[in-house]
């Protein structure tokens, strides 16, 4: 029998941060190809026995619950297309305390399945959506799936599954002139849009930084077309993205400048793979195997100390500046953005 000791303290690294937003994978498959993330095809999936199972991850998860994390973001691969996902929403929501439930979706499928996830107890979505011009969508996707993908956002709204945000990478010659159009778009529905610098998380490794679009070009078309004013560090917080009244508020914009204006110093997130591998920072070239102890019988509190231990070693910085930078060996399609 397991001896029931619960893991005590916090998530706390060796430079005061505390990781309270686990992020978790629940799975490495998805049906969009975006050029950003992904390879036209070739990428083999993770077998599925190395999958957690709901159980493993909600176990995982109440013991991340009990060392002080306070938000939960389900996420892949796209996460909709885990079978039965409003099962995993409702025994996460169903922990005491419980946490906030949010999740990172391309959108496809949410026409169907917004309804059931918020019954079950998802809070809020991100919605992916990089632009609403048919042509560039599906060149960048590689699927001429736009129209699910606003049918998916028009459902999260009526769910209730609010506020809906939207993330939008912005890619030089398939949507960085076309910025403020999308913006106009998320402003007229109600939703609020944040751009993401790119980063070198592609699996067929392509990223370039010469090329990449920055924060400061996608501010510098959006104020052709709008008034942005900063709301602060005070409204930001730990969140990823600085954001901007637009046009005097309250509507807001925000952009994630990981690589042009690294916020790691701020940082308050650990990630869980869908195979049951830990990490401390999205750029980590390491991981703590939790899959293995977990299925061979760990207790609570070993599976929380191997927690703590691995926030304890996360680095100061992503260290995408730095000479010696190398791209993880997952691509972010595996690790969960
Ligand atoms: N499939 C879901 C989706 O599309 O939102 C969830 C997983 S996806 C990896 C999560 C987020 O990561 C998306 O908003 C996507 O645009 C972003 N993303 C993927 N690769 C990226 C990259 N190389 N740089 C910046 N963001 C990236």
């Amino acid at each position: 029998m397991q001896p029931t000791v619960r893991p005590r303290g916090a998530l706390v690294d060796t430079f005061g941060r505390v990781a309270t937003d686990l992020r978790v994978s629940v799975t490495d498959r998805c049906n969009l190809r975006c050029s950003y993330c992904m390879p036209a095809e070739g990428l083999d999936w993770l077998p599925k026995p190395q999958l957690l199972t709901f159980e493993e991850l909600t176990r995982l998860v109440r013991i991340a619950v009990g060392l002080g994390v306070t938000t939960v973001r389900l996420t892949g691969g796209e996460p909709l297309l885990r079978r039965g996902l409003p099962e995993l929403v409702a025994q996460i929501a169903a922990l005491d305390p419980r946490p906030r439930i949010a999740m990172t979706t391309n959108g496809l499928g949410l026409d169907r399945l917004a309804q059931p996830l918020a019954d079950a107890g998802l809070d809020r979505v991100n919605v992916s959506l990089d632009t609403i011009d048919r042509e560039a969508f599906a060149r960048l996707t590689r699927r001429d799936r736009l129209d699910d993908v606003i049918t998916g956002l028009q459902a999260a709204a009526h769910a209730g599954l609010t506020p809906v945000k939207v993330n939008a990478v912005a890619m030089r010659g398939f949507n960085d002139e076309s910025v403020a159009d999308l913006l106009a778009w998320c402003l007229e529905r109600g939703y609020e849009l944040r751009f993401i610098e790119q980063m070198p998380l592609d699996a067929q490794h392509q990223w370039d930084r010469a090329s990449m679009v920055t924060q400061a070009e996608v501010l510098e078309r959006l104020a052709e077309r709008f008034t942005l004013t900063p709301t602060g560090p005070t409204v930001r917080g730990s969140a990823p993205a600085e954001t901007w009244l637009v046009d005097g508020g309250p509507a807001r914009v925000g952009v994630i400048a990981s690589v042009s204006k690294p916020f790691c110093g701020t940082c308050d997130r650990m990630r869980l793979t869908a195979d049951g591998q830990l990490r401390n920072c999205l750029f980590a070239r390491s991981e703590s195997d939790l899959r293995g102890p977990l299925r061979s019988g760990a207790s609570d509190a070993e599976l929380g100390a191997q927690m703590q231990r691995l926030m304890l070693a996360k680095k100061a910085g992503h260290g995408i500046d730095e000479p010696s930078f190398l791209q993880p060996q997952r691509p972010m399609s595996a690790i969960g953005g």
